[in-house]
């Protein structure tokens, strides 16, 4: 049985006042529970102090894929390793929109995050036009297929995929349950495909648009294995409930 895993990415959202409050409604209402909180660089401290211990994770929206020297704003690995994160977000479309980060970069930030022992946290996902193309499945596959190109399939044992449809993430349009496991489900089944053993473990999260309302039944399909949360993850009662639905 595969477990189901929510993590938030909280963006470019948050001060350590607004933290501070978000993490104190959390933590004791999700005890027990294991998820995760992907928060800006500068909260890694905060977060940190504030999680150890409980069963909530944290990790970075984003790293260097280089390991250190003169790069100007980039974070490596390593510092991610010294604030206790877990996770870290490689390929959020909006890096790869707004930042142009291609395939082959996402590539290198995910074996850099697993040659430090994080767990990358990878965003897969088609765009409107792309969806109303017909091309969801091919761009997805593409997607998927530099890292395994990159790493290997065996690599996917040690990271979760987020399927995120670009046109679901920040709309408040979210994919129906059906769109989102057909898709899901064609993930496994290429990656199965490889290595079935991989496909059959790998968390598969959803993420767009997810609130405490469509929770329960995104979490209900058999390929949906938890969420990746956005707007929803900074507000604690609607984090707290996505998270229970994907528990129960
Ligand atoms: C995201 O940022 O990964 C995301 C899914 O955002 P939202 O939940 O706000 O759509």
């Amino acid at each position: 049985m595969r477990k189901k895993l929510v993590a938030g990415n909280w963006k470019m959202h948050g001060s350590l006042t607004e933290n501070a409050a978000l993490l104190a409604a959390i933590k004791p209402a999700l005890d027990g529970i294991e998820a995760a909180v992907c928060v800006p660089f500068p909260y890694l401290a905060q977060v940190q102090a504030s999680l150890a211990g409980s069963s909530i994770s944290w990790g970075a929206q984003n790293v260097s894929e280089q390991a250190k020297g003169a790069f100007t704003g980039e974070v490596s690995t390593a510092m991610l390793r010294d604030f206790g994160c877990e996770y870290v977000i490689v390929g959020h479309s909006e890096r790869r929109s707004l930042y142009g980060e291609s395939d082959e970069l996402v590539a290198r930030k995910y074996m850099a995050a697993q040659a430090a022992g994080l767990t990358p946290i990878l965003c897969v996902g088609e765009s409107l036009s792309e969806r109303e193309g017909g091309v969801t499945e091919a761009v997805v596959a593409r997607q998927l297929d530099a890292v395994i190109a990159a790493a290997g399939v065996a690599s996917l044992a040690s990271a979760v995929v987020a399927y995120e449809p670009v046109w679901a993430i920040g709309t408040g349009k979210t994919a129906t349950p059906e769109q989102a496991q057909a898709v899901h489900a064609f993930i496994r089944r290429k990656l199965a495909a490889l290595d079935a053993n991989v496909a059959e473990r790998l968390i598969i999260q959803y993420g767009g648009s997810v609130k405490a309302a469509n929770a329960a039944e995104l979490m209900a399909q058999p390929d949906i294995d938890g969420g990746l949360i956005g707007g929803a993850s900074l507000i604690a009662d609607e984090f707290i409930a996505i998270c229970r639905a994907a528990a129960k």
